[in-house]
């Protein structure tokens, strides 16, 4: 085994959104880190879009931006109809300046721009094609065991932070619970060149048979997510132009294809996020429905917090403080996810749920809606 390296204070295993947003949060307050990724490139599918107001606040704390706002295309309205019929629509432009958008980002873009912000504070922050093996948690510090390129190395640091996704091998070796539930709600979704009209908005539809969702993306594209009565092992384009033809009447399927995928849904959360000098932050520590689009957003504000209690001098209670706290937020965000994905449900008598939806979009609480979607009622948490 390889001689243990020089101590540093946190180690963060998982290169992902989160793992490297924490990374450049850490440094920026001053304690050096290291990230234990084990892919060499970012994530190569577009999962995630949505950057949402409260996250580019604290890209503007960070100052990483202008890059985002460079690459990004920002979505001020969302509007939302039956199959043909328009029931309303929210607007982002009263929420609160500068950021009064949700900016549309695909995931693989947002992973690169953090790589190199992470890149530039410490060139040596990211180590690449590194597999987290385990720990040994002592009184005042944690061995790290990690394998690249053949050999086993070791590193010996204050915290050990798990931002290694859902499948969390940090949380396991921790043995951390994670308890939660699959929906049976399935979908599929594309990248498509944009062929609508419909510009820089968002736009949802609610047809008899099921959810149809489309974002406008960067560079002419638009994502499309539909809804499925069962998991579609390998996705068409063919089935998804289909669909959103017979439900919907949009034809698409002349229009250039860039992604295609199936996702199902689920919500774990972890019992806790922090266990002595082990703590977990991302989908590490909680999942919640895509549907709604705030699961690395959450990952993001679960994280800066994280931050800000590391690079406190006696961290020792706080991470109990962190645990307590996020998982509030977390229940929160879960519960409206659940909300979006049971209106986007196929119904037998839909007129009920149109009717709750016009009175949403065409009253004065269509502001309140759109301070949920754009995360601004977690404001109160103090980020
Ligand atoms: C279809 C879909 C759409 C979504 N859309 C949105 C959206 O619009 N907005 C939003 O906020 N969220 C969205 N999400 C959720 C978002 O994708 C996740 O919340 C986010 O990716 C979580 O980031 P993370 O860094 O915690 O974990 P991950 O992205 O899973 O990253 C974990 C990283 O850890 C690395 N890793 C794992 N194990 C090890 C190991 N043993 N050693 C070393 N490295 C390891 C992996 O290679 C990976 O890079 C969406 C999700 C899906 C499925």
């Amino acid at each position: 085994m390889a001689e243990a390296k020089p101590e540093i204070p946190v180690v963060i295993v998982g290169g992902g959104p989160v793992g490297l947003f924490l990374a450049i949060s850490l440094i920026k307050k001053g304690v050096k880190c290291r990230v234990l990724e084990r892919r060499k490139d970012p994530v190569p599918d577009s999962r995630s879009l949505g950057i949402h107001p409260v996250s580019l606040e604290l890209f503007d704390e960070l100052g990483i931006t202008l890059p985002f706002l460079k690459a990004g295309l920002k979505i001020r309205k969302g509007i939302a109809f039956t199959e043909n019929k328009k029931l309303g629509e929210i607007s982002f432009e009263n929420c609160p300046q500068p950021h009064n958008y949700i900016l549309a980002c695909p995931q693989f873009t947002t992973e690169s721009i953090l790589r190199k912000e992470l890149h530039k504070l410490d060139s040596d922050a990211l180590i690449q094609k590194a597999d987290f093996q385990g720990f040994e948690e002592k009184d005042q510090h944690v061995l790290v065991n990690y394998h690249q390129t053949g050999d086993t190395q070791q590193i010996r640091c204050g915290y050990l932070v798990g931002c290694d996704g859902k499948n969390s091998q940090v949380r396991r070796e921790a043995s951390i619970h994670y308890s939660g539930k699959r929906y049976p709600d399935t979908y599929i979704m594309g990248d498509f060149e944009d062929t609508t009209n419909f510009g820089q908005d968002a736009a949802v539809f609610l047809p008899r048979a099921g959810l149809i969702e489309c974002f406008p993306l960067p560079n002419g594209m638009r994502r499309w997510v539909v809804k499925t009565d069962h998991y579609i092992k390998e996705p068409n384009k063919e089935l998804l132009s289909s669909a959103i033809k017979t439900r919907i009447g949009y034809d698409i399927s002349m229009a250039k294809n860039t992604m295609l995928s199936s996702f199902g849904v689920q919500h774990f959360t972890a019992e806790v996020f922090a266990k002595g000098r082990i703590l977990l932050a991302g989908d590490a520590a909680h999942v919640v429905s895509p549907i709604g689009g705030q699961g690395m957003n959450l990952g993001w504000l679960g994280a800066w917090k994280l931050s800000k209690i590391l690079s406190e001098e006696t961290p020792s209670e706080a991470p109990d403080a962190y645990s307590k706290n996020h998982k509030k937020i977390v229940a929160k965000v879960a519960r409206r996810a659940e909300m979006n994905m049971m209106l986007g449900r196929a119904s037998k008598i839909p007129a009920f749920k149109n009717l709750f939806l016009k009175f949403l979009l065409r009253t004065p609480l269509k502001k309140k809606v759109a301070r949920l979607f754009t995360m601004r009622d977690l404001d109160s948490f103090g980020f």
